[in-house]
């Protein structure tokens, strides 16, 4: 078995109370075998981007995990059903999205897992919030790059 390693998770939500979806996520990753949640940024409010409906609400984790890549996607992919279950019609806005951004410094290029996440660096929504407790994962350029993108920190609770 391999040393717990720090991960990455975008989280997002618009969907129904789209604030305490987040929390809750937060919560739950934190509750996964094998698993701490080491800091989550604050909540951002954030313009829906290629999708559809209200603001999403957005947050990044650091876990430190013992749990392999597959593993913790298949647990968010258990948490996502979870909160799934208002899925009011097909293809939806999902009530609750999580996406594994980074898992140490591996780059998995599999079937059902990409790593690093091969969106992340054109999202404010993933980058705002990673780089308010990941600020060495992040650059200037890249925060730059995608500073168009509508999306405001949210008073902690
Ligand atoms: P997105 O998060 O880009 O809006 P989805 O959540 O609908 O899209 O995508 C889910 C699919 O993406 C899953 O089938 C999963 O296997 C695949 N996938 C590939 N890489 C990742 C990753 N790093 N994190 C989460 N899902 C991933
Ligand atoms: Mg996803």
């Amino acid at each position: 078995m391999r040393e717990p390693v720090i991960a990455y998770v975008g989280i997002g939500a618009n969907l129904g109370d789209a604030v305490a979806t987040v929390r809750g996520a937060i919560e739950r990753l934190g509750s996964l075998p094998q698993s701490h949640v080491m800091k989550a940024s604050s909540l951002y409010r954030t313009a829906p981007h290629d999708a559809q409906g209200p603001d999403f609400v957005n947050a990044v984790a650091q876990l430190q995990t013992g749990l392999e890549a597959d593993e913790l996607l298949a647990h968010l992919q258990e948490i996502e059903q979870e909160a799934g279950r208002e899925r009011p019609y097909r293809n939806a806005p999902r009530t609750l999205d999580l996406d594994l951004l980074l898992y140490a410094a591996d780059r998995i290029d599999g079937a059902k897992l990409t790593v690093p996440h091969p969106r992340m660096r054109e999202r404010a929504f993933v980058l705002v919030p990673l780089s308010e407790i990941a600020p060495q994962e992040v650059t200037a350029a890249q925060l730059a790059a995608v500073s168009g993108q509508r999306i405001e920190a949210l008073p902690p609770a």
